[in-house]
């Protein structure tokens, strides 16, 4: 999963269109993080993020100019964005555990 948006993300962020782009968006952002005004060294982040809107790649209105600790707890939480019933193993457990409470071990088995 993380190397699928790494890729889409990489694929995007290539290239003379991308430079443009990204400079144009720090100027409209006043080359400071949107989420907390950091200034310095900035990212250029999609808002939707590109494996989900590839249509909005390109889309000014889909940047915004992060700095790199707002970046990258934005993306851990697009990343890491998963029900828990999908996590097997995390599901096995909380199904253990939930036995355990409620049914005697004998019943169990
Ligand atoms: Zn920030």
């Amino acid at each position: 999963m993380r190397n699928d948006f790494t890729r889409y993300s990489r694929h995007v962020t290539r290239g003379p269109r991308w430079k443009a782009l990204r400079m144009a968006v720090m100027e409209r952002d006043g080359f400071k993080c949107v989420d907390c005004g950091a200034r310095g060294r900035l990212e250029c982040d999609h808002i939707e993020p590109v494996r989900k809107r590839p249509d909005l790649a390109y889309d000014p209105a889909n940047l915004q100019a992060l700095c790199p600790s707002c970046h990258s707890a934005k993306t851990h939480v697009e990343v890491g964005r998963k029900p828990p019933a999908y996590d097997r193993q995390g599901w096995r457990q909380a199904v253990v555990e939930l036995m355990a409470e409620q049914t005697p071990v004998e019943q169990m088995r």
